[in-house]
Parts: structure tokens; C-alpha cells; sequence
């Protein structure tokens, strides 16, 4: 048998156990599906949000990408954004990042990834700019890897708020609020590290009229 079977016989033993203990459950999530959360995590294996969280199909709306960044032209993120807080009208967006994050440990090397992974992993490197004297100052590579991973979530988070769609939805339905969290792989737990209430003032250089 080739590995990949091995998925479709597990997804047909995982919908036959949920019908026997749920005969209307397929049928149910088919009709609507009333997300409150949007998730903006890594694409790493290792982090899924649903298993790590303990919520069920219909509860997240994902979005993922290589070390969960909010990049303003990436059409990709933003329908999923907009889509999310203005049609499936979610109460909380959350970027979570995880320690041990490849794509974070691969931005702060010279090593040359070439064209698509150099430019993904270039604002990663401005987000180091931006908090240099605090990164610098931190000796154990480990321990600065994983405050780049706090501070980039952060960074994230900071760019949801910049953005029209975040700014409509505070400003019309005092939602969603943003949230920054940080997963350990090491010990399964979920680290809040920052937070943005619904209408937090941000830099007026990057407030829109909406
Ligand atoms: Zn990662």
C-alpha cells in the first residue's frame, strides 16, 4: 500500500466512527458553517489548529502560511481576512506562531534561499530590524530565536490592524479582537503573548477614512 492510501482509509474509518456515534453530524456541518474564530498559523506539520486547540470541524476558520505572516499584498491572506470578518463575521482572529519556527530560524542566516523563499522570509528579517537592540542583546541563540518568534507574532498582528477590512469591523461592529499567541512544541502549550482589543488605537500614519 502507498502512504497516501493509508489517508483515505483513515478518512473513511474516521467518517464511519462519526456517523455511528453522531448519525446527523455530516449532514448538519453541510448547511452552514458559523465559525467565531479566523487562525492565521504556521504551515509546519506539527501545528494543527484544530487537534491543538481540541475544537471541532466548523469552529476555525484557517488560514497558513510559512511562519504566519500578514503580508499587505498577499491576495491569499487578505480574501481569507475579508472573507472571515465580513461575511463569517468572526469574534477573534488569531496569528499563532510556534517555537522552533523554521522559517523564522531560516531568516535571521545569510544563507541565500533563493528568489520565492528569500521574499517571504524578508519581512521576517525587517521585524528583527525593527527590534534589534532587544534581540541583540539576548546571547542564547535558542532564547533569541524564540523572542523573534513572540515579536514577529506581534508584528502580525500589529499588520491585521492595519488593514481596512480590521479597521471597517471595529469601527462598524466593535469586533474582532486580535489576538497573538506562540505554540510550544516542546510541551504542547499555547503562550498569549500579545493582544489587540476591537477600536485599540494605532499609528494614525496607517488609519483609513472607512
Ligand atoms: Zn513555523
Amino acid at each position: 500500500m502507498h502512504s497516501y492510501e493509508k489517508l483515505l482509509l483513515q478518512n473513511k474509518a474516521w467518517a464511519e466512527e462519526i456517523k455511528a456515534d453522531d448519525p446527523e453530524y455530516f449532514e448538519r456541518l453541510s448547511h452552514i458553517q458559523t465559525p467565531e474564530f479566523l487562525w492565521i498559523g504556521c504551515s509546519d506539520s506539527r501545528v494543527p489548529a484544530d487537534r491543538i486547540t481540541g475544537t471541532q470541524p466548523g469552529e476555525i476558520f484557517v488560514h497558513r502560511n510559512v511562519a504566519n505572516l500578514v503580508i499587505n499584498t498577499d491576495v491569499n491572506l487578505l480574501s481569507v481576512v475579508d472573507f472571515a470578518v465580513s461575511h463569517l463575521k468572526v469574534k477573534h482572529i488569531i496569528v499563532c506562531g510556534h517555537y522552533g519556527c523554521g522559517g523564522i530560524k531560516a531568516a535571521i542566516t545569510k544563507t541565500d534561499y533563493k528568489y520565492v523563499l528569500n521574499m517571504w522570509l524578508r519581512s521576517i528579517k525587517d521585524v528583527y530590524r525593527i527590534h534589534r537592540d532587544e534581540l541583540d542583546g539576548i546571547k542564547n541563540n535558542e532564547e533569541k530565536t524564540n523572542r523573534l518568534v513572540e515579536l514577529n507574532v506581534q508584528e502580525q498582528v500589529q499588520n491585521l490592524a492595519k488593514t481596512s477590512i480590521i479597521q471597517k469591523a471595529w469601527q462598524r461592529e466593535h469586533r474582532p479582537d486580535l489576538h497573538g499567541w506562540v505554540y510550544g512544541l516542546k510541551d504542547g502549550l499555547i503562550k498569549p503573548v500579545f493582544e489587540m482589543k476591537a477600536g485599540t488605537h494605532i499609528d494614525p500614519l496607517y488609519e483609513y477614512d472607512v
